[in-house]
């Protein structure tokens, strides 16, 4: 079976309520969305009300995401979301394990495992984020660090909920304002790997399993990465913030998809 090439961003920490759905409805009626493609987007939970009501029943046509959740259903977790939360608002997708989230709150494999399975187990999406730092790199270690995260995040996750599953490989030192653009050569034997620790962990059914590369994309470099074999979407952080950049780079990116374009 031939997996889906997928294409979404995360907005942050950006972005009204008002102009996340202004995005969405902006979005929604100028892409054309190819056959077996995805699209998502991922406004901050504040947004999230708003786009839902713009996009209407569920399972909406552009993919509607969190950048966040909590593990446990209810409870005395002051500021956090549950996976029911998520799903009462119609959402079809988590995102989890963001460089940044990894970074400036901390978050571990280990908790990114607990969140992984309850938003699994609830049947929400889940986009799981991995990537290398600069320092981590220097020492050579990429290729463990991110097998670390994808064996850890994905622990004892069930076989058919695969289906349900997404990684993105993000190299930390190629993300954001600050990042250094990776070369599809640096991108290649981590998705490769990626891709060997997915069969490892669930079979045939490893293989199924989309992976998305992120960092410093944009129309003129996305068909370099959608070209390798291992690589099945895009995952955009500042191209994509404006309509017009998000059609161009998902556009550009399918051209380059497989060399198919
Ligand atoms: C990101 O922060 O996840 C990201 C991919 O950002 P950018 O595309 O802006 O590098």
């Amino acid at each position: 079976m031939a997996r889906p090439f997928l294409f979404g961003t995360n907005f942050k920490m950006n972005q009204t309520p008002a102009a996340s759905a202004a995005f969405y409805q902006q979005l929604a009626a100028s892409v054309q969305i190819r056959p077996g493609t995805g699209l998502f987007v991922i406004p901050p939970f504040t947004s999230l009300g708003a786009v839902t009501e713009v996009a209407g029943q569920p399972p909406h046509r552009i993919w509607v995401g969190a950048q966040n959740v909590h593990w446990a259903p209810e409870g005395a977790y002051t500021g956090e979301i549950s996976v029911r939360m998520l799903l009462a608002l119609g959402l079809d997708l988590v995102l989890l394990g963001h460089a940044e989230r990894r970074q400036y709150f901390h978050e571990t494999d280990v908790e990114l495992n607990r969140k992984a399975q309850s938003a699994l187990e609830g049947g929400l999406r889940v986009l799981l984020a991995v990537g290398e730092t600069a320092e981590e790199r220097s020492f050579d270690v990429g290729r463990e660090i991110v097998l670390r995260q994808l064996k850890i995040g994905l622990h004892e996750v069930r076989a058919e909920h695969t289906e349900l599953l997404q990684i993105a490989y993000e190299p930390v030192w190629s993300i954001g304002a600050g990042g250094t653009p990776a070369h599809p050569e640096d991108v290649s034997p981590m998705a490769e790997a990626i891709r060997s620790g997915l069969e490892a962990l669930f079979g045939e059914r490893g293989n199924q399993v989309p992976i998305l590369y992120g960092g410093s994309v944009d129309p003129v470099n996305a068909g370099t990465f959608t070209a390798l074999p291992d690589i099945d979407g895009l995952f955009v952080g500042r191209a994509a913030w404006s309509v017009e950049g998000f059609i161009a780079t998902y556009e550009a990116g399918i051209r380059g998809w497989h060399g198919d374009g």
